[in-house]
């Protein structure tokens, strides 16, 4: 965060990105993403987005709200908790935006069309009834999406969806497969300052 601050960035949620990424606005800002709604970014990241005068989008799975990674389970990977319905809302409240990843971070391309569809509306209307606030954006899990996958999103009533190609946005992008960029735990400050400037 403070070398997005330092290289002249503003960190914004996805929602409040998409005039600049469309061209509407001009302006040096990045889109802060969170993938999964973990308890973690609740308790790390907001205290350092509200340092730095930032907002972020996170992407929350919606049966497991107060819940954890189930779906990391088989892979072996640690449990995590999820954020409750609560934490959701003082995620909002303190001017972040909510975005959808499926009721249970599934494969989508690997589903019949009725299921997949149903894992798109279902999560939307679940976040929404939590947060009294549409819901526009939306992370493909895994990054797993096809032609049929990015229709069906449309579908669903979704404006923009973050997928996993690693670069810069552009206005010429499709808004149903916006890339982004990975930033790791273990990238050093030139890795990232390199993303940042490079990609
Ligand atoms: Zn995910």
């Amino acid at each position: 965060m403070g070398w997005l601050k330092r290289l002249g960035y503003q960190g914004l949620s996805l929602r409040e990105c998409m005039p600049y990424i469309t061209g509407q606005k001009a302006g040096k800002v990045a889109a802060i993403t969170f993938d999964d709604g973990f308890v973690n970014v609740y308790q790390n990241a907001m205290p350092v987005l509200r340092e730095f005068g930032f907002t972020a989008t996170n992407f929350f799975v919606s049966n497991q709200i107060g819940g954890s990674n189930e779906w990391d389970r088989p892979l072996g990977v640690l449990p995590a908790a999820c954020m409750d319905a609560d934490q959701i809302r003082q995620w909002l409240s303190a001017g972040h935006e909510v975005g959808a990843h499926t009721m249970d971070h599934v494969h989508l391309s690997e589903l019949p069309e009725e299921q997949a569809f149903e894992q798109l509306l279902s999560c939307k209307e679940k976040l929404e009834a939590i947060t009294g606030e549409v819901v526009d954006s939306f992370a493909y899990p895994y990054g797993d999406q096809n032609d049929k996958v990015r229709e069906l999103v449309r579908k669903a009533g979704y404006g923009v969806a973050g997928g996993t190609d690693r670069r810069r946005a552009a206005g010429s992008d499709d808004l149903m497969n916006l890339p982004r960029l990975t930033v790791r735990r273990d990238d050093t400050s030139l890795h990232f300052i390199a993303k940042c400037l490079l990609r």
